[in-house]
């Protein structure tokens, strides 16, 4: 099985246990593949969350503690990386992007260059909109809406082109949570179809009964242009099982974008749980291997290797294997 997104509390505020816990979880779960991705740093204050700045830490020092927890983080990742262990799970480093704007995403190239000895690859992310955390609560997700005019057209729309340009400058390997968007999205949300206005005119219905990538043209071909680009460089794109713990009916992708990434991006896909705790290694994938084999019916899915000369490549695995792994009997279905 494989994992190629994840997290640890020692290196991310919002984390719980040791690196060491989940790694030695991802073991005791025979994982094949077990990506480690911390978020890279952010270099500007304004986007620093609560947890990061409790007590009397000033803005600047914690900025600064965000570095030396990424260092930390790389040669903590790399020993794991070196050490043999008993299920001989791969373990490979990378970071996943904070696509915050466009600062971040020039950092984020110089950062991979800088640590290429290490850092294999990136889960290409954007957690922000208009500078607003959209994954935090759902209090900034209606600050993120409101700063798009109060108009969920113009929201996906900042979202999808943030995206486009993390894709365009970083190419990531993997692209994280494609449409994270979704997790405060609220299903009783009242919008005007046509533009995308909330309202709560009579004509207006609920975002539940409006597919939101299908309803404007303008969102369809902000999606499919960037499906259009992760294809041109051979991106991959995660099936990301936290939605799932998170209580959401789908994973990152949800089906409407699963469908175009069958279309327009080859249906390469790689599973992820970014874990965060123990307990989340390998959380809901009984449910994402329903979802990739009954809903999407996928022929395959793709996983990275590491090669003894530190080359990383993107291999594939058959359906069959994969739903024949040894994970499923020993974690039960
Ligand atoms: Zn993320
Ligand atoms: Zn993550």
């Amino acid at each position: 099985m494989h994992s190629h997104h994840s997290h640890s509390g020692d290196y991310v505020a919002h984390g719980v246990d040791p690196l060491e816990d989940v790694t030695s979880k991802a073991i005791e779960k025979k994982f094949h593949t077990y990506c480690l991705t911390e978020h890279m740093p952010r270099i500007n204050a304004k986007f620093l969350y609560p947890e990061e700045q409790e007590g009397s830490i000033q803005q600047d020092a914690a900025v600064q503690r965000l570095q030396e927890n990424f260092l930390n983080f790389l040669r903590h990742a790399k020993a794991i990386q070196d050490r043999p262990n008993a299920s001989n799970t791969k373990f490979i480093v990378g970071t996943e992007i904070e696509g915050c704007d466009e600062e971040h995403i020039s950092y984020g190239k110089q950062l991979m260059a800088q640590h290429n000895d290490v850092v294999k690859f990136c889960v290409g992310s954007v957690h922000h909109i208009r500078d607003i955390p959209i994954d935090f609560d759902q209090q900034c997700w209606n600050q993120a809406l409101m700063a798009c005019n109060n108009n969920l057209q113009t929201m996906l729309l900042s979202y999808f082109n943030l995206q486009y340009k993390m894709l365009t400058v970083l190419k990531p390997l993997v692209v994280g949570h494609f449409d994270i968007y979704k997790l405060y999205l609220p299903p009783t949300l009242r919008i005007n179809p046509k533009t995308g206005d909330v309202s709560d005119e009579s004509t207006a219905v609920p975002v539940s009964q409006v597919q939101p990538i299908h309803f404007w043209d303008s969102v369809h071909k902000a999606v499919v242009r960037n499906l259009q680009f992760i294809e041109s460089y051979g991106g991959l794109i995660e099936i990301n099982t936290s939605a799932l713990r998170k209580k959401l009916a789908e994973p990152y992708p949800g089906r409407d974008i699963c469908e175009l990434v069958k279309t327009y991006c080859g249906g390469r896909f790689v599973l992820s749980d970014d874990a965060h705790a123990v307990t989340q290694v390998g959380v809901c994938y009984e449910q994402a291997l329903k979802y990739i084999t009954e809903t999407l019916q996928l022929t395959q899915m793709y996983y990275l290797e590491l090669n003894a000369q530190g080359d990383l490549s993107s291999k594939t695995l058959p359906i069959e294997q994969f739903k024949s792994n040894a994970f499923w009997g020993s974690n039960h279905l």
